[in-house]
């Protein structure tokens, strides 16, 4: 299986181009996966432009994974050869922390491996994503996806998904609330489709007057357009549960300032630069400010097996392998509908 082809950028300032890897054969409780599809995360730009600091180069992003379990270490048991099978941000962590224990992977104490640009203990240096032919993870780090919807709209679940169900599931958002969704891209769109799933009533929130027809299909009862202040005005002090989706610098206090009292604002969106907060904004209204990153294994699977027996999927606009670095250029522009698919057989080609 080595070496094998993947895309890789090799600095900061360079593009993705084709590139090998290796990967190591699958030992006893691993599984090796043919990807098929993966999903281009706002993440995986970040990375690879080291807006966050830290990447190690060549890197290959990508943690939105589905494919073909090709085969398996005698210890598995989760999935077989031929098996459909998604790996998402996480590949291994400690397993034995407070957190592992208590199923978030994620926060493990030891430190979680991230599908890429983590420290690597098989090959010694950094992990390496899916934009690549294939992948071997822990069984323990596969997750099952449903048989039932579109294979390659469900590669975005993986990060979109379950990064977007997860504080919604864990700020209890149900039937009767007003919740808001800030920014319509990838986690947004999923945002917006989980909170009506769940019953809440759905505001999104938008800087893209184009995206407003979609967004009420999407769910939303109303779209409010975050530049024009008089509409911002009329929510004042009227939201349950918000959840900020934004990949880049924006204004915080303009939110903090629509939550009711105990609301809470949920960041997911992660921008390389600090977001100011206005004290007042916080102690009116005794507002809560809040975090969330992706989710443990067994909230990921939950979410999968949710969207098989509700039929929800990502909107995607596919690609070739070939266009990733201008699908780049359109992430940065707000202009994905709503989220990019990397078709992976265009690596074969
Ligand atoms: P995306 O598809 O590019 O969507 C981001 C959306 O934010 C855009 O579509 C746009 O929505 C809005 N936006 C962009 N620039 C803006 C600006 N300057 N001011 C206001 N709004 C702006 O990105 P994504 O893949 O959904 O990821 C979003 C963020 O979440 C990224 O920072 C990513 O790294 C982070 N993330 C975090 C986690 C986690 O675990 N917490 C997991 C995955 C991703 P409108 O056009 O509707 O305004
Ligand atoms: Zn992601
Ligand atoms: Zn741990």
């Amino acid at each position: 299986m080595n070496p094998i082809k993947a895309y890789a950028a090799a600095s900061k300032t360079a593009p993705l181009e084709l590139s090998s890897i290796h990967r190591r054969d699958p030992g006893p409780c691993d599984v090796q996966i043919e990807i098929l599809f993966c999903g281009v995360c706002h993440s995986d730009l970040h990375t690879v432009r080291d807006e966050w600091g830290g990447t190690v180069y060549p890197c290959v992003p990508g943690h939105e994974i589905v494919g073909r379990v090709v085969k398996v270490g005698p210890e598995v048991k989760k999935v077989r050869e031929g098996d459909l099978a998604g790996v998402g941000c996480l590949v291994d962590s400690c397993r034995n922390c407070g957190n592992c224990r208590d199923g978030f992977e994620q926060f493990c104490e030891e430190g979680a491996i991230f599908t890429y640009n983590a420290q690597d203990k098989h090959s010694g240096g950094v992990t390496y994503g899916g934009y690549a032919e294939s992948i071997v993870v822990k069984e323990s780090f596969v997750l099952r996806i449903p048989e039932s919807l579109d294979l390659a709209a469900t590669a975005p679940l993986l990060c979109a998904g379950i990064t977007t169900y997860s504080p919604l599931r864990h700020w209890n958002v149900t039937a009767g609330q007003k919740v808001g969704v800030v920014g319509l891209g990838g986690l947004g769109h999923m945002a917006v489709k989980f909170a009506h799933a769940f019953g809440a009533r759905v505001v999104l929130f938008t800087t893209s007057p184009g995206k407003t027809e979609d967004a009420l299909r999407l769910g939303a009862s109303e779209v409010v357009l975050s530049k024009n202040e008089a509409e911002m005005k009329q929510h004042a002090s009227s939201f349950d549960f918000i959840l900020d989706t934004v990949s880049a610098k924006h204004d915080i206090n303009a939110y903090l300032n629509l939550l009711k009292r105990d609301g809470t604002l949920t960041l997911v969106g992660a921008p390389s630069e600090g977001l100011p907060i206005e004290a007042f904004n916080l102690i009116s209204g005794r507002r809560q400010f809040a975090g969330s990153l992706i989710g443990g294994l067994p909230e990921t699977q939950e979410m999968l097996d949710f969207c098989g027996e509700h039929g929800i999927t990502c909107d995607i606009e596919m690609i070739r392998i070939q266009q990733i670095n201008e699908a780049y250029e359109r992430l940065l522009k707000s202009d994905v509908k709503y989220r990019f698919v990397i078709d992976m057989a265009s690596l074969k080609g």
